[in-house]
């Protein structure tokens, strides 16, 4: 049987796996990456990339077509909804095949072998001597794994086992179920029924339990429209999607189950296997970097892919490289992401306290819109909001709260 030795090994070639190739290739690593379906691929997606990811796509990104979107429309069921536009790009809303095509096509460099159409067939570790991987009948060695093949990542399953805590969607709702730790989501490509104004992403926080419904401006006809819960997975997120246009202002299509996709949003909370493999980089969805507010996975795809390569090439030894890289996830991301709970915890438990907020001072808007063009995290936001909070007059809508009143 034939043997190759790598520097490195990235499995999937998402927005992570294309990254980690790209940059590796760049930095003049032996690198191979592979994935199992040939590109361009189809992802159910919003697509919205927010703008602080800009500074870390490749050259030519601006080719992609995308449409811009500088403002917020946060809705509440059907007629009410407050909109801030900042002025400035807060998201870019991409078709993901495109996006992903891109980002894939630019990995190809130098250092860089690309195989697709590939599958893991099997994995092994060994201390001290690294991993070896059969792909398509052939052995692969390498003392540097990047896993980047998503949520249902076939490298954590070889060598973990089965993710500890399943939470299936529901059977019949959709194409494309998979039982994996997230948060179940629908999404489809779908017309608005009037027209819309396109610089806005739609935030609807009315009709999905413990989450929130979008919808999000397309190059071209369609639009990304889409439900996710947050808090609790959906039991049924193909008919949440369906209630969402039926009760919404602009969107009143009826998804058949063909044209409606059910994916799943990975929860940070399941994956606790960072840092335990010395030379194990778990990056974007398959290390459950994804936000868990607003389920925005592309930007951490890329953000833990790159920040994978940086201590790869900071540190010769693998073990070391793995270690640091794994303190960034857990001490950077993970504590950021714990903050993003607290704030789904309140805010998709109770969205009427806080669209009466948002009603009322907007401006928590433009300052939430902060997390997206990088300006704050989700601590550094926590605590800005935190001083404005103190400094408004509660009592306004403190007593109807006391009562039980109604606020709309
Ligand atoms: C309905 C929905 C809407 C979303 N909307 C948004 C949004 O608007 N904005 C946003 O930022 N995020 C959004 N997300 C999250 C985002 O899609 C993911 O976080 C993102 O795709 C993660 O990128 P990735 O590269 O880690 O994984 P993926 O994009 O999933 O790529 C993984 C790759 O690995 C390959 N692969 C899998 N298994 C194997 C194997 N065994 N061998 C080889 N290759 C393999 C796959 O073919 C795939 O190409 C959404 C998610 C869902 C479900």
């Amino acid at each position: 049987m034939s043997c190759r030795e790598y520097d490195a090994v990235v499995v999937g070639l998402g927005p992570a796996g294309s990254t980690a190739v790209r940059l590796l290739g760049e930095k003049g690593l032996r690198v191979l990456g592979i994935d199992r379906v040939q590109f361009p691929r189809w992802k159910p997606c919003g697509g919205g990339l927010s703008a602080r990811a800009i500074p870390l796509l490749p050259s030519g990104w601006e080719k992609v077509p995308y449409v811009l979107t500088t403002g917020v429309q946060v809705t509440m069921g059907d007629s009410l909804f407050q909109s801030v536009d900042m002025g400035v790009p807060i998201a870019y809303q991409f078709h993901r095949d495109q996006l992903d095509y891109f980002l894939f096509e630019k990995a190809k460099g130098e250092g860089a072998e690309i195989e697709t159409g590939s599958s893991l067939e099997d994995l092994a570790y060994e201390e001290g001597i690294g991993f070896t991987l059969l792909i398509d009948g052939a052995n692969i060695k390498t003392k540097r794994l990047i896993a980047a093949d998503g949520i249902t990542s076939q490298v954590k399953r070889l060598l973990f086992g089965s993710p500890r805590e399943f939470r299936r969607i529901p059977r019949g709702s959709g194409k494309n179920s998979s039982g994996h730790s997230g948060w179940p989501s629908s999404e489809l490509l779908g017309k608005a029924a009037e027209p819309t104004d396109d610089r806005y992403v739609l935030i609807d926080i009315g009709s999905v339990p413990g989450g929130y419904a979008w919808s999000f401006p397309k190059d071209g006809p369609g639009k990304a429209l889409g439900v996710a819960g947050l808090l609790n997975p959906l039991p049924s997120p193909v008919r949440t999607l369906r209630d969402f246009l039926k009760s919404f202002r602009g969107e009143k299509e009826d998804p058949s189950d063909g044209e409606v996709s059910t994916w799943v949003i990975p929860s940070w909370q399941s994956v606790k296997e960072h840092g335990t493999i010395e030379g194990l980089f778990l990056v974007g969805d398959a290390g459950g970097i994804v936000d868990p507010f607003l389920g925005e996975g592309i930007y951490y795809a890329i953000l833990s892919a790159s920040k994978a390569v940086q201590a790869i090439v900071a540190e010769n030894d693998p073990g070391k490289a793995s270690e640091s890289y794994s303190n960034w996830v857990r001490q950077d991301m993970f504590r950021d992401f714990a903050q993003a709970s607290r704030l789904s915890a309140v805010i998709y438990r109770f969205p009427a306290i806080y669209y009466r907020l948002i009603s009322s001072y907007p401006q928590l808007l433009t300052l939430f819109s902060q997390i997206m063009t990088g300006r704050h995290d989700y601590r550094s936001f926590s605590r800005a909001a935190g001083i404005k909070l103190l400094r408004l007059p509660f009592k306004k809508f403190i007593p109807s709260l006391r009562t039980g009143r109604r606020f709309f």
